[in-house]
């Protein structure tokens, strides 16, 4: 089966190793597309040098190979992508769409990370400034294929916001915006973590002209505390020995009803049943669920 509309991808960011909230939202894509004919791609995200673990890009890899979970072509890097980041910034930012913000970190604290426009008509040069995307006072919605209607007031939810830091990195929002469009991205599944940062790149596809993809946020595996698994919370990275369980546990996350036995199995038989059983349907309309209870 070989279905040319469907393109998936994952994309993770190197700053730590893989761990269990991340296979669950690398599972759910690859099934997605799998399960379709669809191809899957794989983005290394490493636009934030200094935040690099290293070792880790070698590792996520090798923890996606020893989990069965092929990706289509070849790794798609980000850090080789800067010309194209630069040519949308200086597009935006001669359009007036986007503009140079000179203030400190401290300057903005008191504002809850939504910024007061301070920067928005003064005209700075674009050296040694942080530019920021100027938002509409405007709602953006989208479907999301599990979690529903999903809306945000860009002007008072959000702000203008930041596309390249003032220490000359790029932000995610407008790489994710560009590298999905580049790629033909048609799915976009990923951690609900994500959910509100979507109305921003729904902002920047509209003003691109780009093409808006489907978009289903899986619910995001938290600590027992609630949050968010990762490095900073000890969350162990996944080990090559354990894939077999551990896929058949992420696809109970995933509300699979997973028969008993099948944590027995090969790794690659267990995607194969995910695969021939796939129900986007039955994934939990929550934003996070606790480790501990899975
Ligand atoms: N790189 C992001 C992360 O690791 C995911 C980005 C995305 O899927 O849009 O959280
Ligand atoms: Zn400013």
């Amino acid at each position: 089966m070989n279905n040319p509309a469907y393109i998936g991808r994952f994309a993770p960011t190197p700053s730590g190793f893989l761990h269990f909230g991340s296979l669950v939202a690398a599972l759910a894509s690859y099934l997605d597309a799998r399960a379709v004919g669809g191809r899957w791609l794989l983005r290394m995200e490493d636009l934030d040098p200094p935040r690099e673990m290293p070792g880790a890009q070698a590792a996520i890899l090798h923890t996606l190979e020893s989990y069965g979970l092929e990706w289509d072509g070849e790794v798609v890097y980000q850090s080789l992508r800067h010309d194209a980041y630069a040519q949308v910034i200086d597009q935006l930012f001669n359009h007036g769409l986007a503009y140079a913000c000179t203030c400190s970190r401290k300057q903005l604290e008191p504002f809850n990370g939504i910024y007061p426009g301070v920067c928005r008509n003064l005209g700075h040069g674009p050296g040694d400034a942080a530019i920021r995307v100027r938002v509409p006072e405007l709602s953006y919605h989208f479907i999301d294929r599990v979690q529903g209607r999903f809306e945000q007031h860009l002007g008072r939810e959000c702000g203008d916001f930041v596309i390249r830091r003032r220490d000359g990195l790029y932000a995610y929002q407008l790489a994710v915006v560009l590298d999905d469009a580049w790629q033909g991205v048609s799915d976009v599944v990923r951690g609900a973590d994500l959910l509100d940062s979507t109305p921003r790149h729904l902002y920047l596809q509209e003003l691109l002209g780009l093409k808006q993809p489907r978009y289903l946020h899986v619910p995001l595996i938290t600590q027992p505390d609630g949050h968010k698994l990762g490095k900073s919370y000890r969350s162990p990275p996944l080990q090559p020995h354990e894939a077999a369980p551990l896929l058949v546990r992420a696809l109970r996350a995933l509300g699979q009803p997973v028969p008993t036995g099948l944590a027995q199995a090969t790794p690659a038989e267990v995607l194969r049943w995910g695969i021939a059983h796939w129900d986007s349907d039955l994934i939990a309309k929550v934003p996070s669920l606790p480790e501990a209870t899975l």
